[in-house]
């Protein structure tokens, strides 16, 4: 008797307070008492009922949106075609959605296990770190956002809470033109000081210049008017962009040459100096130099930085949530920190992503900073400054916010970041036309 009539209490509060739903609750409608009943509930018996992956059609980036029966959204990015993440997510006997359809989007650490589990199963298809696992990673994204809007809590908070309220963001730059004819153009000296200058009145307190090749010795010039521009407590950093890529024959020992040259520039870290997976080399290479020795961004498991962690090859890791989703990336940064490595994330290319990295960095004490797209050094390119602001400030309701050169925690649930705005995802289709 008392129980049917605690029950019929709860239907009267259910009829009277319809909007007291996860949805209502992200969104900051007020409730009333029964919030603690249902808040304890309710997102263990939530299911996710739809995927939606959308994007570029010819560009190589995909957006994923995560629908459950709440009326909650989560969403994702990562760097992958469009037509190869639809693939992997709609088709197939193991199609992603399959793995995740009438799942609790609350639990994402399981679900990715699911997923990574299911795909290894195929003989290492995606286990590898091939576009499945990118796949996944949008879908990690998205369902830790989730995870944020139904339990009213931010990502952060899921991962343990805040060990720091905000995370110095850097400028990342190019020393390129990219011409129309696709070939590269390097910048002037003087026009990567103004760059500079234009970034410290920004309020940025790092940037980082893409080298896309190697070190060459003009080089040294250039680096010498940009610290001269920028004074001595500015950190400056250089991407190399694997040179060995590039160049045969590139080896640790060209690296630590290179690497040199930049210890009396005060330059605070050294990206990508040798391909991503040469263990030995990076080892040997932060050993033998000053500068503090970075890479990750093409790894996508924390199995694939393992031995760089094991190995203390590096000074500083760095995954990319785009690549390699929350789940990894979380498991990543706590093993490097255990190692005594600090973690700056690659990637500023999605509002998704900066969010993602700021959450993670905030809430881990080796969080050092997070990149962050430097617009001033797209000026030359009005597409690809069109592109990189689309994807950085339009693409969410709610972008990331940078304050003086560091990124603020939002209140927020989830990434903080709201949903998608799909009118922007359409802008990106008309920079991408079918060639
Ligand atoms: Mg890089």
């Amino acid at each position: 008797m008392l129980a049917e009539r605690a029950f019929d209490v709860l239907l009267l509060c259910k009829q009277r307070f319809p909007e007291d739903t996860p949805a209502a609750r992200s969104a900051g409608t007020p409730y009333l008492g029964i919030r603690i009943f249902r808040k304890r509930s309710r997102p263990n018996c939530m299911k996710i009922t739809g995927i939606n992956v959308l994007g570029p059609k010819h560009g190589y980036l995909s957006f994923v949106e995560i629908h459950t029966d709440e009326g909650l959204t989560g969403i994702g990015a990562t760097d992958a075609p469009w037509c190869i993440v639809s693939a992997l997510v709609e088709h197939g006997s193991i199609s992603l959605r399959s793995l995740l359809i009438g799942e609790n989007p609350c639990e994402p650490r399981r679900l990715w296990k699911k997923m990574f589990e299911k795909w290894q199963a195929r003989r290492g298809r995606g286990a590898e770190g091939g576009l499945a696992v990118n796949a996944m990673a949008a879908l990690d994204m998205a369902l830790w956002d989730l995870a944020g809007k139904a339990q009213g809590k931010t990502v952060c908070e899921l991962l343990g809470g805040a060990v720091q309220p905000q995370v110095m963001a850097y400028a990342s730059a190019s020393l390129f033109e990219v011409l129309t004819d696709g070939s590269w153009k390097k910048k002037t000296s003087e026009e990567l000081v103004r760059e500079c200058r234009a970034f410290v009145g920004q309020g940025f307190k790092a940037i980082k210049s893409g080298w896309g090749n190697c070190f060459a010795p003009e080089d040294d010039d250039n680096l010498a008017a940009m610290r001269e521009a920028i004074g001595p407590s500015i950190r400056l950093m250089v991407d190399f962009g694997c040179p060995a890529y590039w160049t045969e024959g590139w080896n640790a020992a060209s690296a630590i040459r290179a690497a040199r040259m930049l210890e009396k520039h005060g330059v605070y870290f050294l990206e990508e100096a040798m391909r991503p997976d040469d263990v030995e080399g990076f080892s040997e290479l932060s050993k033998a130099v000053d500068v503090k020795i970075a890479t990750g961004e093409s790894l996508t498991t924390v199995y694939q930085f393992d031995p760089f962690i094991e190995r203390r090859a590096l000074d500083i890791v760095q995954p990319d949530a785009q690549q390699i989703g929350i789940t990894q990336f979380d498991e990543v940064q706590r093993k490097a920190g255990a190692a005594g490595m600090l973690c700056v994330p690659h990637g500023p290319w999605t509002a998704m992503t900066v969010a993602s990295h700021l959450h993670l960095l905030a809430s881990a004490p080796n969080g050092d900073m997070v990149e962050y797209p430097g617009m001033t050094s797209f000026e030359y390119d009005p597409k690809l400054h069109r592109e990189v602001s689309l994807n950085n400030f339009k693409i969410v309701e709610y972008p990331p916010q940078l304050k003086d050169g560091y990124l603020q925690l939002s209140s927020r649930p989830g990434l903080g970041v709201g949903n998608l705005v799909h009118e922007a995802i359409r802008e990106l289709d008309e920079i991408y036309p079918r060639t």
